[in-house]
């Protein structure tokens, strides 16, 4: 089905991309940048000159399949379906996503999609996983708004250490001062390329910031999750500087989250405000949000894939430690974000902190359709919210609630991925089989390893 698509469509996106790419020339722009996410969370990239843009756009650029089990040290695995020398497939420009790279003159940017050189779907293509989970649930009538929170610690460029690049204290305005210049042009080159930032501001660990952009469709925020860090790698280079996007930059500190942003809509109407439940919540929003606290374990696998995801991952960080749920509750891993009284219908929203900026932002939001569908298949309900800090109560008190401990090692979460059918059976045989194997090769890679390795090991790969 999608190959007749890319079949029929091929001359009419080669034209296009000759128009766009004229454009692109004329403008000083050499080469177009290619990139897609490993399952491990590492970005790889392709690069066609200008000239060649419309032909990659009908037939796809050569890569091989085995990036699907490569690990974070670009040593390989293999799963049952995937791995070994043989085979290629192409990958496939999104022209309606092509931007021009504001902090790295010469150069333009587009997301590809993966296909087979017989012009299928690959099925480990983890962008085409989200587009098809966004169709299922377009086809029950739910639309959904994401976002992908981006936090970073600022190093200076040169070391593998970790250098912070400002002194200033946790959400202090010295670190804007001392980094006035790298901040602006991080704004300017964010604006010029069209990603409509919300709010930029120092965070809590040495020399971390976040960056927060507007919402929009789950295929469309995880592309900007990539534009975005891509964007702030760039311009951090400008200025000598190096960002680490990893879960754990130093272990035993704040580490940095990616977390996510989700509402889902029937008929445009926001499901998550002007409900009878719980602060407004619908019994839809209800069964969405119960749907991913119950697969959270699974979950973890993929919105928290890395070994130092588990270094980040802990009680009293504001990172999510604990599957429970509460109303603008920082520790807990599902906070429901009501925002402010006359804004609700546009704001409401789920804020799922338990990942991180290691995941694969598509397998990421594929995974999550598929918690938000399977939950409102089965009308699941949510247990009361929980106030506070979890890690405050006894472990009696944390039974008698029904709030369980989130995976504390890739280990545990890729078993629970394992034994999770409907996860397993939306994502497929192969693309499964390949998260696993690459979680496995990981968590193997890593054993025995002191956290400060781990940290020091991954600091620099996202
Ligand atoms: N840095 C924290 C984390 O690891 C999050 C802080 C916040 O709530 O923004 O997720
Ligand atoms: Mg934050």
């Amino acid at each position: 089905m999608f190959g007749d698509r890319m079949r029929s469509d091929a001359d009419e996106l080669a034209a296009r991309a000759e128009d766009a790419a004229g454009r692109l020339r004329d403008a000083g722009v050499h080469g177009i940048v290619l990139p897609y996410v490993d399952t491990a969370g590492v970005t790889r990239i392709k690069t066609v000159p200008t000239a060649r843009l419309a032909r990659a756009a009908r037939w796809g650029v050569g890569m091989s399949p085995v990036f699907d089990v490569f690990l974070t040290d670009d040593s390989i695995t293999a799963s049952e379906h995937v791995g070994g020398p043989d085979g290629d497939l192409r990958l496939v420009p999104d022209l309606d996503r092509l931007t021009t790279l504001a902090a790295q003159p010469g150069w333009a940017w587009a997301p590809v999609d993966r296909y087979s050189q017989a012009g299928d779907p690959w099925p480990t293509c983890q962008r085409g996983f989200a587009r098809a989970m966004v169709e299922r649930a377009a086809a029950a009538g739910l639309t959904f708004k994401t976002a992908i929170e981006v936090e970073w610690a600022l190093g200076r460029a040169g070391t593998d250490e970790f250098v912070p690049a400002c002194t200033g204290p946790a959400y202090g305005a010295t670190r804007l001062i001392e980094l006035s210049d790298y901040a602006r042009d991080l704004l300017a080159a964010l604006d010029a390329q069209g990603v409509e930032v919300e709010q930029l501001h120092p965070e809590y660990a040495d020399a971390q910031f976040e960056l927060s952009v507007a919402a929009r469709d789950p295929v469309g925020a995880a592309d900007d999750s990539l534009l975005v860090r891509q964007t702030i790698r760039a311009v951090a280079h400008r200025h000598g500087l190096r960002p680490s996007f990893a879960p754990s930059v130093l272990a035993g500190r704040v580490g940095n989250g990616g977390h996510v942003h989700l509402s889902v809509a029937r008929e445009r109407r926001n499901l998550f405000s002007g409900g009878p439940g719980p602060y407004g919540l619908t019994d839809e929003a209800q069964a969405a949000t119960a749907g991913i606290l119950e697969l959270l374990p699974a979950l973890l696998a993929i919105g928290a894939p890395s070994v130092a995801s588990y270094l980040r991952l802990v009680p009293s960080h504001w990172a999510g430690a604990y599957a429970c749920w509460g109303h603008e509750t920082r520790e807990a891993a599902l906070r429901l974000v009501t925002g402010d009284a006359g804004e609700q219908e546009s704001a409401a929203n789920l804020e799922v902190k338990c990942f991180d900026l290691a995941a694969n932002p598509y397998l990421l939001f594929g995974a999550l359709i598929a918690a938000v569908l399977d939950g409102m298949r089965q009308g699941l309900r949510l247990p009361p919210p929980v106030t506070g800090d979890p890690a405050a109560l006894s472990p009696g008190e944390l039974a008698e609630r029904g709030i369980r401990r989130l995976p504390t090692t890739l280990d545990d979460a890729a078993q629970a991925l394992s034994g999770c059918p409907p996860l397993r059976d939306a994502m497929g045989d192969v693309l499964t089989g390949a998260v696993l194997a690459v979680r496995r090769a990981e968590a193997q890679r890593f054993r025995e390893v002191p956290d400060e390795d781990v940290a020091a090991a991954l600091r620099w790969v996202y």
